[in-house]
């Protein structure tokens, strides 16, 4: 049985060893170096465009936690990246350039892959799996529009940064919607004037990620970065995301004079979304500038806002939980374009996709990975978030029932349970490589 997978980035790659593994053969289409994306600058496969660094390797932290899963779980791109480290503190930071020039011929020695350096330009007959990435090529964005349909086919994002919610000093902050006082959906986080004067100088100094060629977004009005509207004058954030119409401070009994609101991101509560505050400002300078509005003074960023092209689809709507087109069940997708941010989150959805297909062409169900895992809540939020789908990077605040203070044995029970799903998986598959050999 053969399956093809459109894209060598992390993602596809991943799927392409998780199948060979497994004994499929796989034609793997990398339309580099004929043609390349804005953004990637070798042939190689796997490249990391920007960052060498795969964040935290920490198991305390959601990004270490993931990298473990992935680990136990016999992942070609950890394990390369464990083997291509360098010094680099608590992150798994790797050579970039031995990283890729390794998987790339890991990939080109695999008998079971067929590595083919063209643009796919329409989508194949037979099982597929769609990993074309954040930089899709534009000719294969039209094909992927017409399975998905137009709306649901996104080319960018403009995303605020999100906190954990025990970290919101609540002594400065106040529950309630506009008007509505009781609301629990919303924490208002207000300034006086004088917090606000030393907010908006911060703001409108601070550092910027480098616009770069492939990132001229046109703004959209209604979506400008926080510091792109606090340029217009000093006034225009007041009557914009900062407004404080219709909300009285609870302590004061006073409408404040600037409020940032924050609004619900989960049913639980554990995160919420810094409203109309999508920014272009460095992660650094999104800590030191947004520390400054006092309740947020020790804020910890779950995500941090970002605007750049960013080819994604609407996951939730149109993929069923093992990244398969309820449309057209023969196609998955795989990696940033199904709604994750980042390169192991990539790499996480590069990895189910293949076992899903293993288990699609096994006629055999695809149970996902239970939601406790890093790997289970990620997959469940892009299948499932239905309101104001945004790209997500792992953070604990997904995890079901996550306690910061039982955090041992919430990363042990994920742990011990990736590592069950695992059993599970492979005691439901037909071993074809063994029986190939
Ligand atoms: C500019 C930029 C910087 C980023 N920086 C970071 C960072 O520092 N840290 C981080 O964690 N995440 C970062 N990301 C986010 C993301 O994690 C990476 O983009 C990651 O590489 C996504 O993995 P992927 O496999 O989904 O896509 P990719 O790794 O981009 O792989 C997709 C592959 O598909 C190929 N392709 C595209 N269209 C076609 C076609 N029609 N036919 C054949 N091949 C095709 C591309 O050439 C590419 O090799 C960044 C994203 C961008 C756009």
């Amino acid at each position: 049985m053969e399956v093809t997978i459109i894209g060598g980035g992390l993602a596809g790659v991943e799927a392409a060893y998780q199948l060979a593994r497994r004994g499929y053969g796989v034609t793997l289409f990398e339309m580099r170096p004929h043609r390349s994306t804005p953004a990637h600058t070798t042939p190689y496969l796997s490249e990391l465009v920007c960052s060498n660094s795969l964040k935290s390797n920490e198991i305390s932290n959601a990004h270490g936690l993931i990298k473990e899963e992935l680990r136990r779980l016999g992942s070609l791109l950890i394990r390369v990246a464990d083997e291509t480290s360098i010094p680099g503190g608590k992150a798994l930071v790797v050579d970039r350039k031995t990283f890729s020039q390794r998987i790339t011929e890991s990939i080109k020695n695999n008998p079971f892959i067929r590595l083919i350096r063209e643009e796919a330009l329409d989508i194949p007959s037979g099982v597929v799996i769609i990993a074309t990435g954040p930089l899709t090529s534009d000719a294969f964005s039209k094909k992927i529009k017409e399975i998905t349909g137009e709306e649901n086919l996104f080319f960018y994002d403009a995303i605020s940064p999100i906190i954990d919610s025990t970290s919101i000093d609540m002594s400065k902050a106040f529950y309630g919607a506009r008007y509505m006082e009781r609301k629990e959906d919303y924490i208002n986080c207000p300034l006086t004037e004088d917090e606000y004067n030393i907010f908006y100088d911060e703001l409108i100094r601070a550092k910027q990620v480098p616009v770069r060629g492939f990132d001229t977004i046109p703004y959209f009005e209604g979506c400008l970065p926080i510091e792109v509207l606090a340029g217009r004058g000093k006034e225009t954030l007041l009557y914009g995301p900062m407004k404080p119409v219709g909300l009285k401070d609870i302590q004061s009994q006073k409408r404040p004079y600037a409020v940032l609101q924050l609004r619900r991101e989960d049913e639980t509560g554990s995160m919420y979304n810094m409203v109309g505050f999508q920014t272009r400002l460095t992660y650094t300078e999104q800590e030191r500038v947004f520390r400054l509005i006092p309740a947020l003074r020790r804020a910890v960023f779950f995500r941090y806002g970002s605007v750049h092209r960013n080819t994604y689809i609407n996951s939730p709507l149109l993929l069923n939980n093992g990244l398969q087109l309820l449309r057209d069940i023969r196609i998955f997708f795989a990696g940033q374009i199904t709604g994750v941010e980042g390169y192991v989150e990539s790499i996480a959805m590069g990895l189910i996709a293949g076992i899903s297909v293993d288990k699609y062409l096994q006629k055999k169900p695809f149970i996902p990975p239970p939601e406790h895992t890093c790997i289970g809540a990620l997959l469940k939020y892009i299948t499932t978030v239905r309101h104001n789908f945004q790209p997500m990077n792992i953070n604990f605040g997904l995890i079901k029932n996550y306690s910061k203070k039982e955090k041992a044995s919430v990363v042990t029970h994920a742990l011990e349970s990736i590592a069950k799903w695992k059993k599970m998986m492979d005691d439901s598959s037909i071993n074809r490589r063994s029986r190939l050999s």
